[in-house]
């Protein structure tokens, strides 16, 4: 309240200046316009008014100066033939002294009155300056100068030719300068005309051309920006470019044309969106970006990782040419990355030789770190050749935009990457990324329908960590894990694609190998007994090597239920672990002497 009131009072006080300021202000662009034209021809008519105004004086000037000095000739004529004719003397001597005063004001200039009856003239005389002119006058005085008497009839009448010949070139001189005077006028007020038609031209075209030119694009673009602005999903911006009825290359058309990439950028953008919400699986979300990448930046060289930050490791879920090399230590530790790390941008533009992990020589690259949550899940790694400074300049232009691309991805990677994690947990176990016993127990059936139908052999593998408490006990439980994602990795990869590696038990793993021959599970098991026996598990502890004893059964080859051939195989387990360890045992019935199991 206190404050509109202490407003209001404010605008009063505003002088009156600032007030026609907002007025103005307030006005539509076309009216601001109009205002200024119409300011323009009122100054225009002004002047010619003035012009005129000016002529007209210069005119009248003219008449009264020349009116003042032909009304003393005809009196100075009047009053010499006076003088000449009076028998009186003194009259005679009035007339002339009358028309000698006359005469001398008229050549030097000055304010004289006449009288003639009751009638009483004030004459303005400014000095003569022409010289001819002042050569009469002269002569004339000269003349009535002489003794009366003595001045004999030629001389009268030649004193009276000269007064009229100066009368004469009084009204020549007059008559040419007010021809001179009219033709001014004619000219201006021919150029009223023109002016005139000129300014209705002006404002009738101008105004057209200012609505079809400035007025309309820009009441388009205002509106287009406030749709964007005001857009309840970037999807929704319209698509189409501004028309504008026309194009130029000033100022309001690079403002169209801005808006114009301003519109495609925002759709485009919009568009991206939705295309991967509506993507399948995280791969095809991560093909698009690399699309993007591609045909929408230009880059030709680039990778995108995806990081797990559970097992700091990183994985090239996109990489563009097919065969572009990584580095894989960043792949097994996401730490070397130093995007991953800092979360930061690694542009080597900015810090040359910043990053060591970088493979690519004579070329650059920019690391961006892709982060949901305050972690990083992501680094997307562009690699641009040396020389390309135009690509260069071009990257630099485009990074903001790509930031943003970048930023409805990520909301997106990260939805689809929780949902894969849920699918994989209901059926995988965390830690080694290995099958879990739900999972066994749910495709069992089916499984072994297949190999029943087929006629195959299902191999029934179980493996168990020799004396894998020792590990637990010396090293922790960490370096325990460790090792037991070491085995699972090496399980996982000495078996073929179809067959199944799960995580039974705490460090027992259940492998079942689809579709052997009869008696090849042993073969498998014991490769499998070796590779581990072979591998060096790093582990933050060091390198630390392990054993496994594997018990083999094989199915429908020593027992038509599966359920009793996995347990057959947990009997050959014992058997392997009681002989000693490290080794593989095939099953055999008299190690099994029940009939329940
Ligand atoms: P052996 O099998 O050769 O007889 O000896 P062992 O020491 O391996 O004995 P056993 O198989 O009975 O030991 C299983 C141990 O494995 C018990 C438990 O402490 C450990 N264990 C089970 N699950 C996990 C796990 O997820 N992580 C770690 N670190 N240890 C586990
Ligand atoms: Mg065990
Ligand atoms: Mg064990």
């Amino acid at each position: 309240m206190e404050s509109q009131k202490r407003r209001q009072k404010n605008s009063r006080k505003q002088p009156l200046w600032k007030k026609l300021y907002f007025a103005f202000n307030n006005l539509s662009l076309f009216v601001k316009v109009g205002l200024v034209m119409a300011l323009c021809g009122v100054i225009i008519f002004l002047i010619i008014f003035v012009l005129f105004y000016q002529l007209t004086r210069i005119e009248n000037k003219l008449h009264a100066g020349y009116k003042d000095y032909l009304l003393a000739s005809f009196y100075v004529q009047e009053k010499i033939i006076k003088s000449y004719s009076s028998s009186s003397i003194l009259e005679k001597q009035l007339n002339l002294k009358e028309a000698k005063k006359i005469l001398n004001s008229m050549l030097k200039g000055g304010v004289i009155s006449i009288e003639e009856g009751n009638i009483k003239l004030l004459l303005h005389f400014s000095p003569l300056k022409n010289p001819e002119k002042i050569k009469i006058l002269k002569t004339i005085l000269e003349t009535l100068n002489k003794n009366p008497e003595k001045i004999k009839q030629v001389e009268i009448n030649k004193l009276l030719d000269n007064l009229q010949t100066f009368t004469y070139s009084l009204f020549q001189e007059e008559l040419s300068q007010r021809i001179y005077l009219q033709k001014l006028f004619y000219q201006t007020r021919l150029m009223e005309l023109f002016l005139g038609i000129v300014l209705a031209i002006v404002l009738l075209c101008g105004g057209l051309a200012f609505f079809l030119m400035v007025l309309s694009p820009l009441k388009k673009t205002t509106s287009r920006i406030h749709d964007i602005t005001y857009a309840k999903n970037l999807s929704l911006v319209q698509k189409e470019p501004l028309s504008v009825p026309f194009k130029f290359n000033d100022e309001i058309g690079k403002l169209v044309e801005e808006v114009n990439n301003l519109i495609k950028y925002f759709s485009e953008l919009g568009q991206f969106k939705r295309v991967l919400e509506e993507d399948e699986s995280l791969e095809d979300v991560y093909e698009r970006l690399g699309q993007l990448l591609k045909q929408r930046f230009g880059f030709s060289h680039f990778a995108i990782y995806a990081v797990s930050n559970s097992q700091n490791t990183m994985e090239v879920v996109y990489r563009s040419p097919e065969d572009l090399m990584v580095n894989q230590e960043i792949l097994v530790m996401a730490d070397l990355c130093r995007a991953k790390r800092t979360g930061k941008i690694v542009s080597s533009f900015e810090t040359k030789g910043i990053c060591k992990m970088f493979i690519h020589k004579n070329a650059e690259h920019i690391c961006i770190p892709l982060i949901t949550g305050g972690k990083v899940e992501g680094v997307i790694q562009l690699i641009i050749p040396q020389e390309n400074k135009e690509k260069i300049k071009e990257i630099e232009k485009n990074m903001p935009q790509l930031q943003a691309f970048l930023e409805e991805s990520i909301p997106v990677i990260e939805a689809k990457r929780y949902a894969n994690s849920l699918k994989q947990m209901a059926v995988k176990d965390p830690l080694t990324g290995l099958y879990n016993r739900r999972f066994v127990e749910q495709i069992l059936d089916n499984l072994t329908a297949g190999i029943l139908r087929r006629d195959t052999v299902l191999g029934v593998l179980m493996c168990d960590v020799d004396y894998f408490k020792k590990v637990n006990d010396k090293y922790g439980h960490d370096v325990g894990d460790e090792i037991l994602a070491g085995v699972a990795k090496v399980l996982k990869d000495n078996v073929r694609k179809a067959d199944i590696v799960a995580r039974f038990g705490g460090e027992e793993f259940l492998i079942l190998l689809v579709d052997i021959r009869k008696g090849e599970a042993e073969k498998v098991a014991e490769k499998l007994r070796k590779k581990v026996e072979e591998t060096n598990f790093e582990t933050k502890a060091g390198v630390i090597k392990k054993t496994i004893s594997i018990g083999v059964s094989e199915f429908p080859v020593d027992t038509k239920a599966i359920w009793q051939a996995i347990k057959f195989a947990d009997v050959a387990l014992y058997k392997a672990k009681e002989m000693g360890r490290n080794r593989v045992i095939r099953f055999k019935p008299e190690m099994w002497q029940e009939t329940k199991y």
